[in-house]
């Protein structure tokens, strides 16, 4: 059997540690792990890489101004991500340190040797503009008004002799490749962005620096102690290194290529650039999309602490509970757009649509199932047409939920489910069970047999987007979360049902700012 059509290997990006996390890493965990879970629905073999990439000067800046050592300052600050992760719920398989994972430094030494191999590594004297914030030379066209574009600082005028990457060479191919949709960037205008800069020309980039300038920290070139290995070089390998390349050549196979990589808007270039570049240098497979979401802002600005405008995400999470905040993010925030973070708008989210339709509709159906037949129910009237048309069109939409997930349309997806839900909610108002109970105990039966069948519908497309909630009501349902296909609502059966929990929460205003 051929397991690896049934694979999907998706990568957050590794965010350096130093710093905690911030609200667009929640954005990008979130994403991230939707996806994930849409393809485990589909019966796929999925695995999520994250980690931290802690081999960067900046970690050895912060550091030194706590006064304490580098690896303490990486310690601390991948713990706090990787306790991040865990509160806003994103299921990982390989979490990588870059700074502390043997297996990791192994396989970077392994790609830089294949890409020497290939003649595409070579040393040369270099003078150029550094931003440490982005761990990147820039030219003075790139520059606005002499800053860096990312982080609006000067960068530092560097000066040594450093191993280069021939990316030069691969301009062509991977301009084919990216016009052609083999590697698939989306949004276009993302895609379009970096046709441009392709046409603009490739210069080869600097992949080390001096022992002197990293501060002795990172890992080594292989056979040139003086030298250490670019951090872009180092943290873009993790996506190889976390599935065993270079240690585990057979669990590699089974999962390379990526499947897709998410990113913020702002580090597109190494992706999509110098990242299809080195693996074609090294003969490997090209990923298959890339996913570029934008930023999150507040009130209407980039965040920064010198704004004052930061949103911990942290904070969010303590103070609303997790699944207000994912779906807030996951709905108010647009999937592939800057998006504005505010807290009054996250409380009407979760009070109109989480609170008043989705969980609305599930409470009213399976409480009133569980109380008046105990929670057991038959099909026992015949389905009627307005109840097939009810049927045929949440089986339509759970159709369209598929297309448009597998086009990573996260937010539209989310609007085909509260859509199934609005379509539950008038289904059950139109026909009154508390008044059909007393007149016609059959027909309320059918009716509440229907309503169960689109919750459960619900357990499953809820599932990527707020995976608690969707698992607590299958365990209401008595069932598992299904596949997608098994979502879809039968016109016949019986159903059993535990007694129900309330799912969602109405935030109260006094909570808010
Ligand atoms: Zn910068």
């Amino acid at each position: 059997m051929d397991t690896k059509s049934n694979k999907y290997y998706l990568t957050t990006a590794i965010p350096y540690v130093n710093a905690p996390p911030h609200i667009g890493h929640a954005l990008e965990f979130v994403q991230a792990d939707t996806i994930a879970k849409y393809h485990a629905l589909k019966g796929q073999e999925v695995f999520l890489t994250t980690g931290v990439d802690e081999n960067s000067i900046k970690c050895v800046q912060a550091a030194a101004k706590q006064n304490i050592t580098t690896k303490a300052l990486c310690d601390a600050n991948s713990n706090s991500f990787r306790e991040f992760v865990k509160s806003i719920g994103m299921h990982y398989d390989a979490f990588v340190r870059s700074s502390q994972d043997e297996a990791h430094w192994n396989g970077v030494e392994k790609l830089w040797n294949m890409c020497m191999d290939s003649d595409d590594i070579y040393k040369k004297t270099y003078s150029g503009l550094y931003c440490t914030g982005c761990e990147a030379f820039y030219t003075q066209k790139d520059l606005v008004n002499g800053l860096c574009p990312e982080h609006l600082t000067k960068p530092d005028v560097v000066k040594e002799e450093n191993y280069f990457f021939r990316l030069s060479k691969y301009s062509g191919r991977i301009r084919e490749m990216i016009d052609s949709g083999s590697l698939v960037i989306l949004p276009k205008e993302r895609k379009n962005e970096i046709i441009g800069q392709i046409d603009e020309g490739l210069e080869d980039f600097s992949i080390s620096r001096s022992n002197e300038r990293a501060k002795g920290w990172g890992i080594a070139v292989p056979k040139d102690e003086s030298q250490k290995i670019y951090v872009w070089f180092d943290a873009l390998s993790i996506y190889l290194t976390s599935i065993g390349f270079g240690s585990n050549e057979q669990k590699f196979k089974s999962l390379w290529p990526a499947d897709m990589h998410i990113i913020g808007k702002g580090i597109i270039r190494f992706h999509a650039i110098y990242w299809p570049a080195m693996l074609m240098s090294a003969g490997l497979e090209m990923p298959k999309h890339i996913i570029v979401h934008g930023y999150v802002t507040s009130k209407g600005q980039k965040i920064s602490k010198s704004l004052g405008n930061v949103v911990d995400p942290m904070a969010m999470i303590d103070k609303y509970e997790v699944n207000a905040v994912r779906y807030y993010l996951l709905r108010g925030i647009p999937t592939f757009e800057d998006g504005d973070f505010s807290e009054n708008d996250l409380i009407a989210a979760n009070n109109t649509e989480l609170v008043a339709n989705i969980g609305n509709f599930i409470h009213r159906t399976m409480t009133f199932a569980y109380k008046n037949y105990k929670g057991e129910l038959k099909s026992k009237n015949a389905i009627d047409k307005n109840d097939m048309e009810i049927i045929s069109r949440i089986n339509l939409l759970i159709d369209e939920f598929d297309a448009d997930m597998s086009n990573f349309k996260i937010g539209r997806g989310l609007n085909r489910v509260l859509e199934v839900s609005s379509i539950g909610n008038k289904y059950f108002q139109d026909n009154k069970p508390w008044e059909l109970i007393n007149a016609d105990r059959d027909g309320c039966e059918k009716v509440l047999f229907v309503c169960i069948g689109i919750c459960k519908a619900l357990s499953v497309l809820l599932y990527p987007y707020l995976p608690d909630a969707a698992e607590q009501l299958a365990k209401s349902l008595n069932t598992n979360i299904e596949l997608l296909q098994g979502a879809k609502i039968l016109p016949q059966g019986e159903v059993h049902i535990n007694e129900p929990k309330q799912l969602f929460k109405k935030i109260e205003d006094a909570k808010a700012i």
